[in-house]
């Protein structure tokens, strides 16, 4: 086992050093694909190799969901007392936590987001994901519901059994710890397949798994394609559940797959287009700016919940406008390991090409270019695109109503609270929203009236672990992340009617 590293004082010189693993981690093993067929992954940033990673296939799920199947009937961590399940998932979090510097970099370089973010948010928050999952595993109780006196009849929560996480680019590791966590809690066996494009941090996390104590074929990661590697898994007779997080496109191919196979439990994470709502009585827009701001360029706007749609009074909007321009100014794009990097890479060179035709389309359908909209720093190689603002969009345009899943903000203006909350309903996904306002009634009837899972108030937020995650409409379905509604996803319920004689 490597020594963990410590915070590097030049990540350049640490990324140098680095090396990968780049097997699939299937029954406590790094194992190479069967067919020995591989895939690259490159640095977004330079558009520079990286790695060559095992492209797993059907043949490569099956060994892994055999593993998970036998470990999970011989009952030695779904039968494990919930106590020592706990202990072992503690340690697993303190193995991530002391080698959070390397993650961080593996993650930042696979994945082209600031090491900022990486070190300061997302091993953070999947840590603190991992502990607070991990913490309940001893503190969920079964039921015993209503029943005459000569009956016991109890109602026990048990794991599903062998579950499937297909995890999206966007928050690698942050992502998987939302689904690993609750489904390890629980008792189950775990596969995780990887976005194509940032696999290393998940693969270099598995032996940790390990090294806590969790036993082979319990948590098994394999790399390789969607639509061999995560259809395979969708079609897999020996999956109880599939969880997705990732595009609607995706998803539904989900519910097909389920549909297709086993009716195996599909639970999916899709995108958004989540507006803001700025009403006019917000007199101090400090907080509003600084939302705004976070809430689009964070992750480079590679971020499902994502406030990329800003509905703002008419009377306020020119002040905010300026205000917004001067914030976005404070957060610099450039190179993800430079430590003042606030927007990174975007991912590859067809989603930057994707974002770029968003910002075209905004042009052509008559939206007025208010800040940015340039590629930047090609001579890098990387995929660097500007912050963008868009003024005066009709939520009828393209970049109003499609996930764009890039730094470009929308404004649209209204006249009264209720034709807010009509354009922001007013599209099929139903992730998230954000509301600013002093006024405390406001504040309650208009995040009562949107139509969407999470709704923060005066900040851009999803809320902390306790908290549950997913969408209305086509943002979601079948159950959330995060919280203890988490756990609902892993487990079934069992009635058992006891007649006493
Ligand atoms: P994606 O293209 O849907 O991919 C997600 C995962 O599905 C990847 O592992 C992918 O593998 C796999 N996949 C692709 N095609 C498949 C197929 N035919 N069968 C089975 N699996 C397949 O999404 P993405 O581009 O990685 O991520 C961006 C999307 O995720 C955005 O829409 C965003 O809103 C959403 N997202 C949602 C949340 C949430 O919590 N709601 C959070 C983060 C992101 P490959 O790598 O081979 O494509
Ligand atoms: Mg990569």
């Amino acid at each position: 086992m490597p020594h963990a590293m410590e915070k590097p004082a030049d990540f350049h010189h640490a990324a140098s050093l680095l090396r990968f693993e780049t097997r699939a981690f299937i029954n406590g093993q790094y194992v190479d694909a069967i067919s020995g067929e591989t895939f690259e992954t490159s640095n977004p940033a330079t558009g520079k190799h990286l790695a060559h990673v095992s492209s797993g296939q059907a043949p490569d799920v099956d060994c892994a969901v055999q593993a998970a199947r036998q470990v999970f009937d011989k009952a030695s961590w779904s039968g494990m007392p919930p106590r020592e399940r706990k202990k072992i998932l503690l340690r697993f979090a303190e193995l991530i936590e002391k080698h959070s510097a390397e993650l961080a970099l593996i993650e930042t370089l696979d994945c082209g987001k600031p090491i900022r973010d990486s070190m300061g948010v997302d091993l953070p928050d999947a840590i603190e994901t991992l502990r607070w999952h991990a913490e309940a595993t001893d503190k969920i109780y079964d039921q015993i519901s209503p029943a005459p006196r000569d009956v016991v009849s109890m109602i026990v929560r048990e794991p599903i059994g062998v579950v499937g996480a297909v995890i999206p680019w966007n928050f690698p590791l942050f992502m998987a710890a939302w689904k690993f966590a609750p489904a390890l809690a629980g008792g189950n066996s775990i596969i995780l397949k990887p976005a194509e494009q940032t696999s290393l941090s998940l693969i270099r996390l598995a032996s940790l798994a390990s090294e806590a104590g969790i036993p082979d074929g319990v948590f098994n990661v394999v790399s390789g394609m969607g639509p061999t590697a995560g259809r395979a898994i969708g079609m897999h007779a020996g999956v109880d559940c599939v969880s997705f997080t990732g595009s609607g496109e995706v998803g539904r191919y989900f519910l097909k797959y389920a549909a297709d196979s086993n009716m195996k439990r599909i639970v999916l994470e899709c995108g958004g287009k989540s507006p803001v709502i700025v009403l006019n009585d917000v007199v101090d827009f400090r907080h509003a700016i600084e939302g705004i701001t976070t809430g689009i360029l964070f992750c480079q706007g590679e971020n499902c919940s994502a406030g990329s749609r800003l509905l703002v009074h008419e009377s306020v909007k020119d002040q905010l406008l300026s205000e917004l321009k001067t914030a976005f100014q404070a957060w610099p794009v450039g190179d993800p390991l430079a430590s003042s990097t606030r927007v990174g890479a975007l991912i590859e060179k067809e989603h930057l090409a994707k974002v770029m035709s968003y910002i075209k389309s905004g042009k052509q359908d008559g939206a007025t270019l208010a800040y940015g909209g340039q590629r930047l720093y090609a001579e890098s190689g990387g995929y660097f695109v500007e912050p963008t603002i868009f003024d005066n969009v009709k939520n009828t345009m393209k970049i109003a109503r499609d996930e764009i899943f890039g730094p470009v903000l929308s404004v649209l203006t209204f006249k009264d609270t209720q034709e807010a909350i009509q354009i922001a309903n007013d599209t099929a996904y139903g992730l998230a929203a954000s509301l600013y306002t002093n006024d405390l009634n406001a504040a309650h009837r208009v995040a009562r009236s949107l139509r969407v899972g999470t709704v923060s108030v005066n900040c851009y937020s999803e809320g902390d672990f306790a908290v549950p995650f997913g969408g209305y409409k086509e943002s979601g379905f079948g159950g959330k992340d995060k919280g203890l509604a988490a756990h609902d996803q892993y487990t079934q319920s069992k009635s058992i009617w006891i007649q006493l004689r």
